[in-house]
């Protein structure tokens, strides 16, 4: 659906701005600098996205530290970066290779050892990192690990000018589907999850229809863009999360610069979380539970 379609329109509930959840500075693996938005703190998280961090910095010292080996169980984890190179390693003998435009989805599950070092010594890097809850029923499946290519990611041109580049979940412009690499039946029963990364010129309007049960939040990286209906639109912040109200659809409109905008929307789970760093459970006892494992070296086992 987009804007020159408005007898579809006008039928539909467009979300509004609902909440603005501000990005915090603050550092991560053995020093990384980075912006906090969606998990800076518990009352900040979206059910059934657990955090979003933003890396962006010319500045080798920012992130020249890494991510050396660390544990994840119950969640996954999603990196897209946007410049830069980055080298993952997990126990299962997993590596890839992060580039300019590529993407990694790892699904935790039971439980995975890896380490997200960067592969240069001077230049910029940016990107972003979310964490994905997972249902009770999911966390202790085996971990599942995808590396996904700038070219794998469908890239969809809007009528009214810009682009809209599909990671995960299905986007219909004028009638035709472009589905992300991360969508269907895996998460049929899931989250579902929505990830988009849409590009408008400056006064360029998007439309979208969004699953009616879905939690979303938009993350304005670059430019200037307003949400909301025409009679209520509000300024997006810059560099932090705008959560979206109920409704049926979505609207975002560029301002005087280009705007660079992180669409990204999921089933809620509704179930307790319950968090202790990289493990994130439904009880306390199945975090215990997680630390004995990590410390009797059961935590990351050997693929079936
Ligand atoms: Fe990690």
């Amino acid at each position: 659906m987009t804007d020159a379609q408005p007898a579809r329109s006008t039928t539909l509930t467009i979300r509004p701005l609902s909440r603005v959840i501000p990005s915090q500075a603050t550092a991560d693996g053995a020093g990384v600098r980075l912006r906090r938005s969606i998990g800076a703190h518990p009352g900040a998280r979206l059910d059934p996205f657990l955090m979003l961090d933003e890396f962006s910095s010319d500045d080798a010292a920012d992130y020249i530290a890494g991510f050396p080996a660390h544990p994840h169980r119950g969640f996954e984890t999603v990196t897209y970066m946007l410049d830069g190179h980055m080298r993952h390693e997990d126990h299962l003998g997993n590596r890839g290779h992060l580039t300019p435009g590529s993407v990694q989805w790892m699904t935790a599950g039971r439980g995975i050892i890896h380490s997200e070092m960067p592969e240069q010594e001077s230049g910029r890097m940016r990107g972003f990192q979310l964490w994905v809850n997972l249902p009770a029923r999911l966390k202790m499946q085996p971990p599942w690990y995808r590396d996904i290519a700038p070219a794998e990611l469908p890239v969809a041109a809007l009528p009214g000018g810009g682009r809209v580049k599909v990671i995960a979940g299905e986007l219909e412009v004028d009638g035709q589907r472009h589905t992300g690499p991360i969508a269907g039946e895996r998460f049929a029963d899931s989250t579902d999850p929505l990830y988009w990364d849409i590009h408008l010129p400056p006064g360029a309007v998007f439309s979208q229809r969004l699953p009616g049960g879905h939690q979303g939040f938009l993350y304005l990286y670059e430019g200037e863009a307003s949400v909301g209906h025409p009679a209520a639109l509000r300024a997006l912040p810059p560099r932090a999360a705008g959560v979206l109200g109920e409704g049926d659809a979505v609207r975002i409109v560029a301002g005087s610069r280009e705007a660079r905008v992180l669409l990204i929307a999921g089933k809620p789970l509704r179930e307790p979380v319950a968090q202790y760093g990289p493990f994130v459970m439904n009880t306390q006892d199945e975090l215990r539970q997680a630390l004995a494992d990590l410390q009797a070296g059961r935590l990351a086992l050997p693929a079936d």
